[in-house]
């Protein structure tokens, strides 16, 4: 068994990866290069709304496994909030039209079958021509898998694929989208309530992990930033954070490199990557939610995609952000609050705001950058590769993240037979 495991990065991916291995008893270092762990997932005040938000709104559905045993393992799946049964209402703005789609509590996917719980005037066989994405190639594109438009395309495709994939999903790699429709529309409702961390990504995902961590004797270190490994043979025998900061290690330590894709290639030249990114806006706004506005609207024919109802504050998303990374922020923030007032029918001056653009939020989920993605081994027997752009299966997720991590764990105790 490997006396210590160093993590390098205290995103999801490297906090699952630490989780569970000190719960295997492995004595756990955590190494992170800001002052915050969380990575791309995390809360901070913010002093234009005066409120803590997140850098992102992040929606989970119950059918993430991985995700809500890790919540589940440090203690916090009761911070993770959503309705008894997967029902999302959503707003078309341009027709002023509402509808629930109701996915029902069942492992089948029977609403299908359910002309007033399925999407309006859709029917059966709009959803069996999905079928195709359910076993496409990883090679193929979304719009050569199924057509994308119509009736279903416009008000569940489209809304459920662009949020998945970040990407207008045409472009889209079929065998992600196929990955998304196979974990969600298709297990049933029981597997898409939809569930966020009402009271902060950082409070429910991110310290109690770290505390968990540190009361199984683990260590975080903030600000320590790894620039370069020594590495001998096939192993990697010290890790430089700059000056005279190395740790050497023994030789049955293990190192998981839980960083984005970019510093991962630049720390490991010639490693395969993905190299494209896209782009994701938050926008928050200081108000109290009219009383009957549900949690999580989607919102189509607007700029606004998913609106999210928190106690002192309303939060929409806007996936595939790049269009809007230059525009300026006031003139964003005002066309996002109008989006926001026909869909929650309010009425009122903009309130207190913030956008967040994260320029690279997701790796591009595109066929040709899906093929870059690399597996958790890695050339050198004690180096091992976690984050959510490694090949998970799935798109740049915090499930997938969660299973890069919990695998990249699996390889560190997999190391002692080796
Ligand atoms: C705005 C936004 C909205 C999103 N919405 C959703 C959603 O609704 N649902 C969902 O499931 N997912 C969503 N995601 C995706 C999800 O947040 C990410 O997939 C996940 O957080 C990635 O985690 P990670 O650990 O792989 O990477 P990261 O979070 O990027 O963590 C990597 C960490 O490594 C650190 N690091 C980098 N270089 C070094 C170094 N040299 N030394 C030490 N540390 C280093 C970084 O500082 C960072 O903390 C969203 C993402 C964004 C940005």
């Amino acid at each position: 068994m490997p006396r210590s495991v160093h993590i390098i990065g205290a995103g999801i991916s490297g906090l699952s990866a630490a989780v569970r291995l000190a719960n295997a008893s492995y004595q756990v270092h955590v190494h992170e290069a800001t002052q915050q762990a969380g990575g791309r997932c995390r809360s901070y005040f913010d002093t234009a709304t005066n409120l803590t938000i997140d850098n992102g709104n992040h929606l989970l559905l119950s059918g993430n496994h991985h995700a809500l045993a890790y919540a589940r393992s440090i203690g916090s799946e009761a911070g993770l909030i959503g309705p008894t049964r997967a029902q999302f209402p959503f707003v078309d703005l341009a027709s002023g039209q509402r509808w629930q789609l109701d996915l029902g509590d069942s492992r089948l996917p029977l609403w299908v079958l359910d002309k007033r719980r399925r999407v309006p005037d859709t029917n059966l066989r709009d959803y069996i021509a999905l079928a195709p994405l359910v076993w496409a190639q990883q090679s193929k594109r979304v719009d050569e898998a199924i057509r994308c438009e119509g009736t279903l395309y416009r008000r569940l495709v489209q809304p459920l694929l662009l949020a998945a994939l970040n990407l207008d999903p045409p472009e889209g790699s079929a065998g992600l989208a196929g990955a998304i429709v196979r974990e969600t529309l298709l297990a049933g409702g029981r597997a898409c309530r939809p569930l966020i961390a009402r009271d902060g990504l950082s409070a429910v995902l991110i310290e109690p992990a770290v505390k968990h961590v540190q009361n199984k004797g683990g260590s975080l270190r903030l600000g320590h930033e790894l620039r370069g490994l020594a590495i001998s043979g096939d192993r990697i025998t010290a890790l430089k954070f700059g000056g005279a900061d190395t740790i050497v290690l023994a030789p049955d330590d293990a190192v998981v490199l839980a960083v984005p894709a970019r510093p991962a290639a630049s720390l490991l030249p010639g490693l395969k990557t993905p190299t494209k990114f896209r782009a994701i806006v938050n926008a928050h706004f200081r108000v109290t939610p009219p009383r009957d506005l549900p949690p999580i609207l989607g919102v189509i024919g607007g700029l606004v995609e998913w609106l999210f109802a928190f106690p002192q504050r309303l939060s929409v998303t806007i996936s595939d952000g790049e269009r809007f990374v230059d525009q300026p922020r006031e003139e964003l923030a005002m066309a996002i609050w109008r989006d926001i007032c026909k869909a929650a029918a309010l009425a009122g001056e903009l309130p207190p705001w913030q956008v967040v653009r994260e320029r690279r939020a997701t790796f591009e989920a595109t066929p040709e950058q899906n093929a870059l993605r690399t597996g958790p081994l890695t050339r050198w027997k004690n180096l091992f590769l976690a984050g959510d752009w490694t090949a998970t299966g799935l798109p740049a997720t915090i499930e997938g993240s969660i299973r890069s991590g919990d695998r990249s764990a699996d390889c560190v105790m997999a190391m002692r037979q080796a």
